[in-house]
C-alpha cells in the first residue's frame, strides 16, 4: 500500500554537512593554547576508550569493547548526550546531561540551589528546578520582618547565573523550572516569559496532578496553596487557569505543561518526582542526574525494510555504553554521585525516526506512522530491558531494586529508556532530531551565529529519482516545502511532509506512541502554524493527557526568535 520511494537506503557519509564545523566549534579537545586539538575520529576513540575502561573493572575486555562502542559512534549509529562526547577523557569529565535540584524555601536553600547549578552548568549539565516549595510574592519573612518576593524573582537570580557562567565558552546553560498549578504565584509564573528576552536560559512547565485536570474539565474551582503555611490562600477558575497556560503557549512557546501524576504513578522508585530536566523529557528525583544516548534510526531502514537485528545488537551496546558512562563520570557533587548510583537511571532514545520513516516510504502523518513509533520503541525497550537485566546479573543491581516496584530479579538500572531532543547529535549524525518530523525540505539555521543552508538528502534523491527537474527541485528548495508544487507527485507530497503540515493531533499521536514504550519522558514540539488559536492549543493539552503523554510543550510558528527557518530565504 505504500509507495516505496527507495530500493537502497540513501548511501550518506556516517556524519552529516554540519558536523564538521559543529565539532570543531565544540566538542574537539583543545591544547593549552586554545587550538582544537584532534580530529572527529580521534574524538570518538577518546570517547570509546574513556566509557570502555569501565569493563575492566568488571573483568571485560577494555580495549575490544572500545573498538565497538568507536565504531558505533563514528559509524553514526548512536551518539551520547553532548557532555559524554565533550568531557570524556579529559579533567572535567563530567558526562551526564540532565540534572534535578531541589529549592528548598529558605535563603540556604535558594542560594545553596544556585551555587549547585553553577557547578553543574560549568561542567555542561542542564538543571531542572522545581520553585514550588517557595513562599509566594508578599508573603512574611520572619528573619528580616518584610516581605518575600516569590518563585518568579527568584528565578531571574538563576537566569542571570546562567547568562555569566556560559560553561566554558561552547554553550550556555540550560535550565527548567516547574511551579504546580495551586501555587499562589502561578499566573505570575504563566505569563513570566511574554515580556521578550526575559528568563532567557529557562523553560517553563507547570505542573499538573489529575485532580486539577480534572476540575478545568468539570468547570470547579482550584485552591491555591500557601507552601509554607498549607493553608488555601485564594480559590480560581481551574478552567481559565488552563486557558492562561493556553494563550502564554500561544504567544510565546512556554509554558508547557507536565502531569505531575503520570509521572509518578510511571516512577518506580521511592519519593515523589517534582522536576524535570531543560528540555523535558527526564523526570528525576531531587540530586539525580541522568545519561542519555541515541541510537540514529535512520541507519537502521532501508529497500522498505527495518534491520531489526542490527537495531537490536546496536540498541544492546548502547545501553552497556551508558552504562559504562555511569561507571566512569566524575559527578559534579557528592550528593549527585550518591543518588545517581542508588538508581542508576540511564535514557536511551532514537533520533532519525522522520527519516526511517521516510526510507519505509510512511509518511509522518499516517497511521502508519504511529504504528511503527509503536514497534520501534516496543522493540528498543525490550532490547534495553533485557540488556539491563544482563548488566545486573553480570555486575549487580541497581542498590533500591528492591525498593522498587519493578518486578525483575536483576536489573542494572532503574530506567532504560527517554526520548530526548538530540538538538546537536542529531547534527553531528546528520539526520532529523529525535522523533520531530522533518522540519524542512531544505531549511537554513542558524548555528553557532553563522547562517546554515541545506536541502535534505533523502528528498534530493528520490527527486532526481523520480525525474523532478532541477527547476522543480529549485523551486521547493526556496520554500522548504511541497506544499502547492506543481507537478510533485502525491505521494512524494505525503512522504515529505514537514513538521507544520502534519497536523497537531497527529505530533501527539506519535508522542504518546513513543512514550507507550518510554520508561522516561519524551521529547516533542507540537508544532502549530502561525494562524492556530488558544483553542487548538487546550485541545492539544486535552489530547495529549487523555493519551497518556507525562506532559506536553507547542510552538507556534513564528511566536519566538527561531533558529530554524523554511526555504534557503534565511531571515
Ligand atoms: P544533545 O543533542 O546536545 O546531546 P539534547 O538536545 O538531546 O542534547 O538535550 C538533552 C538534554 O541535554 C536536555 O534536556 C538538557 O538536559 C541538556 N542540555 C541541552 N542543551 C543544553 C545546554 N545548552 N546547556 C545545558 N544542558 C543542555
Amino acid at each position: 500500500p505504500h509507495p516505496r520511494p527507495g530500493k537502497e537506503p540513501t548511501p550518506r557519509p556516517a556524519l552529516g554537512p554540519f558536523a564538521p564545523e559543529l565539532l570543531r566549534k565544540r566538542y574537539l579537545r583543545r591544547d593549552v593554547s586554545g587550538d582544537v586539538a584532534e580530529t572527529a575520529e580521534e574524538m570518538f576513540s577518546r570517547v570509546a576508550r574513556t566509557v570502555a575502561r569501565a569493563e575492566g573493572r568488571f573483568g571485560g575486555d577494555a580495549s575490544a569493547m572500545a573498538a565497538r562502542f568507536r565504531d558505533l559512534m563514528a559509524g553514526g549509529l548512536f551518539l551520547p548526550n553532548s557532555p559524554t562526547l565533550m568531557n570524556a577523557g579529559l579533567s572535567l569529565g563530567q558526562l551526564s546531561a540532565c540534572f534535578v535540584l531541589p529549592v528548598e524555601d529558605s535563603m540556604d536553600g535558594i542560594f545553596g540551589a544556585l551555587k549547585e547549578m553553577a557547578k553543574i552548568h560549568q561542567s555542561g549539565g542542564g538543571t531542572g528546578f522545581s520553585f514550588s516549595r517557595l513562599r509566594p510574592k508578599g508573603d512574611p519573612v520572619r528573619a528580616t520582618g518584610g516581605v518575600a518576593s516569590g518563585p518568579v524573582s527568584f528565578m531571574e537570580v538563576f537566569d542571570a547565573a546562567t547568562e555569566v557562567i556560559k560553561q566554558g565558552g561552547r554553550r550556555r546553560g540550560a535550565n527548567m523550572a516547574v511551579l504546580r498549578a495551586d501555587h499562589p504565584d502561578i499566573l505570575d509564573f504563566v505569563r513570566a516569559k511574554e515580556r521578550a528576552g526575559r528568563l532567557q536560559n529557562f523553560n517553563l512547565s507547570v505542573g499538573i496532578t489529575d485532580d486539577q485536570m480534572r476540575r478545568a474539565r468539570s468547570g470547579r474551582k482550584l485552591d491555591l496553596i500557601n507552601p509554607r503555611t498549607g493553608q488555601v490562600a485564594e480559590k480560581i477558575e481551574a478552567a481559565g487557569l488552563l486557558q492562561e497556560v493556553a494563550a502564554s503557549a500561544w504567544r510565546r512557546g512556554d509554558p508547557g505543561v507536565l502531569f505531575l501524576d503520570r509521572i509518578n504513578d510511571a516512577h518506580p522508585l521511592p519519593g515523589t518526582i517534582e522536576a524535570t530536566n531543560p528540555c523535558g523529557e527526564q523526570p528525576l528525583l531531587p540530586y539525580e542526574s541522568c545519561n542519555l544516548g541515541s541510537v540514529n534510526l535512520s541507519r537502521f531502514a532501508g529497500r522498505g525494510e527495518v534491520d531489526w537485528d542490527g537495531l537490536e545488537g546496536t540498541a544492546r551496546l548502547a545501553i552497556r555504553f551508558l552504562d559504562d558512562v555511569l561507571e566512569v563520570n566524575r559527578f559534579p557533587l557528592r550528593r549527585i554521585r550518591e543518588e545517581t548510583l542508588k538508581s542508576r537511571k540511564i535514557g536511551l532514545g532514537v533520533m532519525g525516526f522522520a527519516e526511517m520513516l521516510i526510507e519505509l516510504g510512511i509518511s509522518y502523518a499516517s497511521k502508519e506512522a504511529v504504528g511503527m513509533a509503536e514497534e520501534a520503541m516496543k522493540f528498543i525497550a525490550a532490547a534495553a530491558r533485557d540488556e539491563s537485566r544482563l548488566l545486573g546479573e553480570e555486575r549487580g543491581s541497581f542498590p533500591l531494586l528492591e525498593e522498587s516496584s519493578l518486578d525483575w530479579d536483576a536489573m542494572r538500572n532503574a530506567t532504560v529508556t527517554t526520548i530526548a531532543p538530540t538538538g546537536s547529535i542529531s547534527l553531528i549524525a546528520g539526520t532529523s532530531p529525535g522523533i520531530e518530523p522533518l522540519f524542512g525540505l531544505s531549511y537554513s539555521r542558524d548555528l553557532l551565529g553563522e547562517e546554515m543552508v541545506a536541502m535534505n538528502p533523502l528528498f534530493e534523491r528520490m527527486a532526481k529519482d523520480r525525474g523532478l527537474g532541477d527547476g522543480l527541485i529549485r523551486t521547493v528548495a526556496a520554500q522548504g516545502t511541497l506544499d502547492g508544487a506543481e507537478g510533485v507527485p502525491d505521494d512524494l507530497k505525503e512522504l515529505f511532509v514537514t513538521a507544520m503540515e502534519v497536523a497537531p493531533a497527529q505530533h501527539v499521536k506519535i508522542q504518546a506512541a513513543f512514550q507507550r514504550f518510554t520508561d522516561n519522558g519524551v521529547s516533542k514540539t507540537v508544532n502549530l502554524p502561525p494562524e492556530a488559536t488558544v483553542e487548538n492549543v487546550l485541545n492539544i493539552f486535552a489530547l495529549a493527557y487523555d493519551l497518556g503523554c507525562k506532559g506536553i510543550t507547542v510552538y507556534r510558528y513564528g511566536s519566538r526568535d527561531q533558529l530554524l527557518h523554511l526555504g534557503e530565504g534565511g531571515r
